[in-house]
């Protein structure tokens, strides 16, 4: 089984030809209510590849918590160790423009009461896992009470180091596989160039060295349209390095396509698949899900990817 400990916001997305300055006020032309959060989001899409997932998280009292649990519980997920906060449950406002581009800001509400004790009591669920999944939407603390829980039960811990943020040295020791864009892989380097879709293997595999030097073994850098790499300093020499070529796609909304590679990469790991086979499966997962308006709405079945496989 896969447990997601972590975060769920109603995303409140209204829409406008071009985003406001400053003290500006402009006309909008369509909002949305829908549910998000990364870890919501990448239970759900985990789910609905055919894992077993329980989701930990803290909502509020109110009916945007009320659509958060009724979308995770109808794509599949457990969410009895979804707590009820006193607080309101998490927000992200978020405006997008006619090309496409967005302005977001998040309110972590009942995200923001999550705590180690949430972790411990999830012991029952957490002690069977074989992925722990892990995203920066909730307190480091509690990250690295989840992280440690999923280490001592065996699993393999998966963090999406997003929002990105700083973290510390005794989170990365305890993470089994890293996940990130290509703007929070640099980040996380200090500022360091990524490599663009023309490099070559020589590139990544500097990079490769300096995730080893800060203690991360294996690493998943998304690059949007151009595909994956993989990273993994404990494979045989020549898996080191494994570049994912991109699946093309009709992007219509990329909303969520990193949570979805996130989730897919998680259900294929719990699935005993190899990190380098769970990341070309998650390519095709998280493509599909552009190819649809909206986040959760939007994630693939199984069947689905296995279509584009056969084709
Ligand atoms: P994030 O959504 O976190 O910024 P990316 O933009 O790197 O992350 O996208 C995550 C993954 O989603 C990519 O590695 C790729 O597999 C898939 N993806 C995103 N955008 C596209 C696209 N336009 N066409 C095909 N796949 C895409």
């Amino acid at each position: 089984r896969i447990v997601v400990v972590g975060s769920l916001n109603a995303d409140l997305t209204i829409y406008c030809e071009r985003l406001p300055l400053p003290g500006e006020t402009v006309h909008g032309n369509g909002f949305a209510v829908n549910p998000g959060g990364k870890s919501a989001n990448q239970a759900v899409a985990a789910s609905r590849l055919g894992a077993d997932v329980r989701l930990v998280g803290a909502v509020g009292d109110d009916s945007n918590g009320e659509m958060l649990l009724s979308s995770a519980a109808g794509a599949g997920v457990d969410v009895a160790h979804v707590r009820t906060a006193s607080a309101e449950t998490g927000v992200a406002v978020i405006a997008v423009d006619a090309s496409g581009e967005n302005n977001i800001i998040i309110s972590a509400g009942a995200n923001g009461t999550l705590s180690p004790a949430d972790v411990a009591a999830a012991a029952d669920v957490l002690d069977g896992a074989a992925v722990v999944t892990l995203c920066l939407e909730v307190s480091t603390e509690t990250v690295l009470a989840a992280a440690q829980a999923g280490h001592d039960a065996g699993a393999t811990v998966v963090l999406n180091l997003s929002p990105y943020a700083e973290i510390p040295q005794r989170l990365a020791d305890l993470t089994d596989v890293l996940l990130v864009n290509a703007h929070e892989a640099s980040q996380f380097l200090g500022s360091a160039e990524i490599p663009g879709s023309d490099a070559d293997a020589g590139d990544w595999e500097a990079v490769r060295l300096r995730f080893a030097g800060r203690g991360l073994q294996r690493v998943l850098v998304t690059l949007g349209a151009n595909g994956s790499v993989v990273l993994d300093s404990l494979a045989a020499p020549d898996q080191q390095l494994v570049q994912i070529a991109p699946v093309k796609v009709n992007a219509v909304d990329t909303t969520g396509a990193g949570d979805a590679f996130t989730g897919a990469v998680a259900a294929r790991l719990a699935a005993g698949a190899a990190l380098a086979d769970a990341a070309a499966f998650a390519s095709i997962a998280a493509a599909l899900a552009t190819t649809r308006k909206g986040t959760q709405a939007a994630y693939p079945d199984e069947d689905d990817v296995k279509r584009v496989l056969a084709a």
